[in-house]
């Protein structure tokens, strides 16, 4: 039985790298996959870009309000994978029906994804992943200190921000993301005072 998998990470961790990485193998190997992104990232266009200037062509963009049984129906002929860029933008929905075609026509499916947003919450697509995916895996970055990071921080004009919209694209004016290990992110973003609470708990 085809798993679904969902390999997470945070932002900047090699994500998509580690997508177009194993993609080439698979084409290199005869295999025929699907790539494919929801239409909200809009970096890229219909490539899957990586930060060191790889892409690769998507077979299909999905929005928000696909019907994924629809959008795949005549088009998985030899197909031997799909593969799931930022699928963190999919809906709840939209998971359970990759779930489903994983199960009944028997094709791995590979999602890629971060598992929270800047504010340390779960997105729609990967709270879903993490409950129902077959295997779990994580991409590990480090935080610039060092621990491993599984946090984003987003900072606009160079300060980190806590409030504001969920989805901002990584690169548009004046927005940058920077992955932080937990005690970072409490300090930097959250602005807990570290000292303080080890003062307190000690
Ligand atoms: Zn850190």
């Amino acid at each position: 039985m085809a798993k679904l998998h969902f390999k997470y990470a945070t932002m900047n961790s090699g994500k998509s790298l580690d997508l177009i990485r194993t993609v080439y193998n698979y084409e290199e190997n005869g295999f025929k996959v699907l790539v494919i992104k929801p239409e909200i990232d809009t970096k890229g266009g219909e490539f899957v870009e990586t930060r060191v200037g790889l892409s690769k062509k998507t077979n299909i963009i999905l929005k928000s309000n696909d019907d994924v049984v629809s959008v795949l129906a005549g088009k998985l002929d030899n197909i031997s994978s799909i593969f799931i860029d930022e699928a963190q933008f999919l809906t709840k929905q939209q998971i359970d029906d990759f779930y489903l075609v994983s199960k009944v026509i028997d094709i791995p499916i590979i999602c890629y994804g971060l598992r929270n947003n800047f504010k340390m919450e779960a997105f729609e697509g990967s709270q879903r992943l993490l409950v129902i995916a077959d295997e779990i895996e994580e991409i590990k970055t480090l935080c610039q200190c060092g621990e491993i990071a599984r946090f984003v921080g987003r900072k606009y004009a160079g300060e980190f921000e806590y409030e504001g919209p969920e989805i901002i694209i990584d690169g548009a004016s004046g927005y940058e993301y920077e992955p932080l290990c937990g005690k970072c992110y409490l300090e930097k973003v959250k602005r807990v005072n570290i000292k303080t609470y080890q003062k307190k708990l000690r």
